[in-house]
């Protein structure tokens, strides 16, 4: 039952022409009485107003930094029902559970629960006798829900994780892209769109989707002073031992490491659960282990865990030391979320990136697998009709033209998100709008991009907070360096340098060399003309000593691209600045390189020239 307090409060909020005192004032004595908590954390009084004041909200904040509040609390000042959709069941049982334990009146409906289990929240729904209902997105789709709604509209409508219904987001669900429609039929509810990780270009498109308008964005806090965050430069082959030597310490656990790829999670797991108290997530695994080798980890049986980036979305656990990366992730975006984990208990946390020149074929793969070719898509898309047919049998019809079933199924994914297929809820497929691949196409691309800026990331040479910031858009921030990251504090890194034997001091001096005589190369071409001195070079450690060079400022790289086949092609051009065409031969010895490097093998003595050759 609604308690005395509430009751009384709610008419006093629902007058036309509320005060910011009053509602204030309300809002203040609830945070006490309901939440049990002393005071407001920052912003949330803010965004509490606005969308106690019935207006529109859409707001990014760090993860951690209570955005739940800012619709819990209003939604139970104004009275009536906060609908609130979330993409995951195990996020909505998460926030049912915590409501219902204060004393709420919080239900659920989603596919894991039984038909007479939804009929009667159902009906509580109608009878006033929830406060809060939520729901996962798909259930949208079932007939007959939507009009249920109508029947007594929410009050407010919350959309969590809102990041999820922009293309441009980095974990987009297709089940959140009709969602502005969708709600448009229940206002005159306001709106309120949480998530931790946008972009403006995120921001816009969801405050384009929800239909909000331009004032009712608030970007807050992207910056997180107690995070660390240190970038390792390190071959994939040498990563499990360097996690292992970091998390040895017992100052850096709990710890979450996040693999690329299940196979490279379920590698590190092996190598590393004889060592260290290690559990393992991705989606692979049965929902049950996953659940269970989660739970571990909240509770602390294990405090390590490997996983992909299935893990975490809305996890509640405070005191994450460190985060650490086995690979680049795909976009900026997932980074931050992530890294995003680490130290929400306010305390000193660490997140280490470990990168490699290897990583970003790894991403060619990763986008070659993730956005099929869209000859693909155009052969689902041309076996589909107008009338409904069983998706097994368009699989059948169709797969003989597909390398594997998962390159069909992906492809089958994205058409559907593109809404070139449409999928009625059991299942059947039929044909949908031809613009898909448009849209296909389009995103293809910004995916493309989003990895390129992930890898300039690790090539850039300014503080890494700052650099985070300033990509979000956040405005209120005063634009200092954080201080603690590998570039603000080399010293508390997690890579100490070595300096460069005399190997890599050589080919320093060749490429010195090259560039005096022939200024702006192209990386590939410049690693060319260096191996016909010193053929030793791989790829990667010329990219490394590259990275060493613009580190010390002797080279500028320059990040282009050119467009082929409809693709981006990512390169780079390379000059020496002012400081390197100064440079002697005697401030070789000066330059240094990450220690978790190995130096090349073949240790062969070479005479180092700076002279233009020839
Ligand atoms: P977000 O959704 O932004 O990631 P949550 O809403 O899950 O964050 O909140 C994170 C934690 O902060 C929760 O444990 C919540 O109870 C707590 N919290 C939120 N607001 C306050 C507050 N005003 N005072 C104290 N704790 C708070
Ligand atoms: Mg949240």
């Amino acid at each position: 039952m609604i308690s005395p307090e509430t009751a009384s409060i709610e008419p006093s909020l629902k007058g036309p022409h509320l005060t910011s005192e009053v509602v204030s004032d309300t809002l203040r004595r609830l945070l006490r009485s309901k939440f049990g908590f002393q005071s407001f954390r920052n912003h949330q009084e803010e965004v509490c107003l606005k969308v106690g004041q019935g207006k529109d909200v859409l707001l990014v904040m760090p993860t951690g930094a209570g955005k739940s509040l800012c619709y819990q609390l209003p939604g139970l000042a104004r009275g009536g029902v906060t609908l609130v959709i979330s993409p995951l069941l195990a996020l909505i049982e998460d926030q049912v559970e915590k409501l219902s334990k204060l004393g709420l009146r919080a239900d659920r409906i989603h596919s894991g629960r039984s038909r007479e289990e939804s009929r009667q929240v159902c009906r509580d729904y109608l009878t006033g006798n929830l406060d809060f209902l939520l729901i996962a997105p798909e259930r949208f789709s079932v007939p007959g829900f939507l009009s249920l709604l109508q029947k007594r509209k929410p009050t407010l409508v919350t959309v969590d994780e809102a990041h999820c219904i922009s293309q441009w987001g980095h974990d987009f669900r297709p089940d959140y892209r009709a969602l502005g429609e969708h709600l448009e039929a229940l206002r005159p509810a306001n709106i309120l769109a949480l998530t931790a990780t946008a972009t403006p270009m995120v921001q816009d498109d969801i405050c384009k989707q929800l239909r909000l308008n331009q004032e009712s964005r608030l970007i807050h806090g992207f910056r997180r002073d107690n995070i660390a965050i240190q970038l390792m430069e390190i071959l994939p082959s040498q990563r499990s031992s360097m996690i292992e030597s970091i998390l040895k310490k017992e100052s850096q656990r709990p710890a979450i490491i996040y693999a690329p790829t299940r196979k490279v999670a379920e590698q590190l797991h092996d190598e590393l659960k004889s060592k260290l108290k290690i559990g393992i997530y991705h989606a692979g695994l049965q929902p049950s282990a996953r659940e269970k080798n989660q739970n571990s980890f909240l509770i602390g049986e294990v405090d390590v865990i490997v996983a992909t980036v299935a893990f975490g979305m809305g996890i509640d656990k405070s005191n994450i030391r460190t985060v650490i990366h086995a690979g680049l992730p795909g976009s900026i975006e997932g980074y931050y979320q992530e890294i995003g984990r680490a130290g929400r208990d306010g305390k000193p946390s660490r997140a280490i990136l470990m990168h490699s020149y290897a990583d970003q074929r790894t991403h060619q793969f990763f986008l070659e697998r993730d956005y099929p070719e869209t000859n693909f898509l155009r052969q689902i898309y041309g076996s589909l009709s107008e009338d409904k047919k069983p998706t097994e049998l368009i699989k059948a019809e169709v797969l003989p033209q597909f390398k594997t079933v998962e390159v069909f199924e992906k492809s089958l994914e994205k058409l559907r998100i593109h809404r070139g297929a449409v999928v009625d809820f059991e299942g059947n497929l039929s044909k949908g709008v031809a613009s898909w691949e448009k849209t296909y196409m389009e995103q293809k691309r910004h995916k493309e991009k989003m990895a390129v800026q992930m890898s300039h990331f690790t090539q850039t040479h300014s503080c890494r907070m700052l650099g985070l910031v300033n990509y979000f858009g956040d405005q209120k921030d005063e634009g200092t360096p954080c201080g603690v990251c590998d570039d603000c504090d080399p010293l508390a890194g997690a890579s100490p340098l070595r300096t460069l034997t005399r190997e890599e001091q050589g080919w320093v001096a060749e490429i010195m060399a090259i560039l005096s005589t022939s200024d702006g190369k192209a990386a590939g071409r410049l690693h060319k003309e260096v191996m016909d001195n010193a053929p030793s070079i791989s790829r990667t450690e010329f990219e490394r000593i590259l990275e060493v060079l613009a580190k010390a400022e002797w080279v500028k790289i320059f990040h282009e691209s050119f467009e082929k086949d409809g693709k981006s092609i990512p390169y780079k051009t390379i000059f020496l600045t002012t400081r390197g065409k100064k440079a002697k031969a005697d401030e070789l010895s000066q330059l240094k390189t990450s220690a978790a490097v190995s130096a090349p093998k073949s240790a062969k003595k070479r005479k180092t020239r700076f002279k233009k050759r020839r």
